[in-house]
């Protein structure tokens, strides 16, 4: 059977609260042997803490550029120093134009904040970045950490940018629907690729999206790129297990 990773998800919250083992019971029928948990404010990083003890799912914790309430920020960075070892990144952090209530320069401070404790803390770091891409890029190509920039969905200029900067590129369920998506999976080396629902966002179905969906990417980039579904799903896998230093379950004693 295939091996899918969903390389970003918020299975924390509250709209899996009902049946979250039935929504892990179905993404691991379907093939998706990992979940990649992402938090993005102080209470989302809890909740995602809480469910890191479950195999298959990993955690990151991070501050949205969108986060609704008032946030501290020194809580959020001690919340991920105390649990770096439990963590597989930083994220999702990053610059949003079209949706922060944030002036641009705060979230570039805070960002660049982020970016540096990622460093010292040697993780890899989960990018949200909207109408903001190159100016992500350019920033965080300072820092010396690998970068993950999750639904890209910007231009092909910031595609090269990302691209020419080792970015990983996450391309969501979205890509059923969009076809921008499906110009950056053309564009894109598969080399650079991995996958993702953004659950329970973006679903490429009716209602809530969930990690099993993770294969309608799997599909449409199979086409787009004309590769088997069974090779392209090898590559994406590995292409996230490298970039979260995921073990690999074959090398596990
Ligand atoms: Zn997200």
């Amino acid at each position: 059977m295939l091996e899918l990773i969903d390389s970003h998800c918020h299975l924390q919250m509250e709209n899996f609260d009902r049946d979250r083992e039935e929504v892990i019971r179905r993404a691991l029928a379907s093939g998706v042997s990992e979940i990649i948990v992402s938090g993005f404010d102080s209470i989302s990083n809890f909740k995602a803490l809480e469910l890191n003890s479950k195999r298959n799912l990993h955690v990151t914790l991070g501050l949205s550029p969108n986060m609704r309430r008032n946030e501290n920020l020194e809580f959020i960075k001690s919340q991920i120093i105390e649990n770096a070892k439990r963590i597989v990144a930083v994220g999702e952090i990053g610059l949003d134009r079209v949706k922060s209530r944030l002036p641009f320069n705060k979230q570039k401070g805070i960002f660049k904040e982020f970016l540096e404790l990622a460093r010292e803390i040697n993780k890899p770091v989960v990018i949200h970045a909207r109408e903001a891409e190159l100016e992500a890029i350019e920033i965080a190509r300072r820092y010396d950490v690998e970068c993950m920039l999750h639904c890209f969905n910007g231009s092909l200029k910031a595609l090269k940018a990302a691209q020419d900067s080792g970015c990983v590129i996450s391309i969501s369920t979205m890509i059923v629907f969009s076809e921008k998506q499906k110009r950056i999976a053309r564009e894109a080396n598969v080399e650079d690729l991995v996958i993702e629902t953004d659950s329970p966002f973006l679903s490429p179905r009716r209602g809530r999206n969930e990690p099993a969906y993770v294969r309608y990417a799997l599909e449409e980039i199979s086409k787009i790129k004309e590769i088997e579904e069974e090779e392209l799903a090898s590559v994406l896998t590995a292409n996230s297990r490298k970039f979260y230093r995921l073990e690999c379950p074959d090398t596990l004693g």
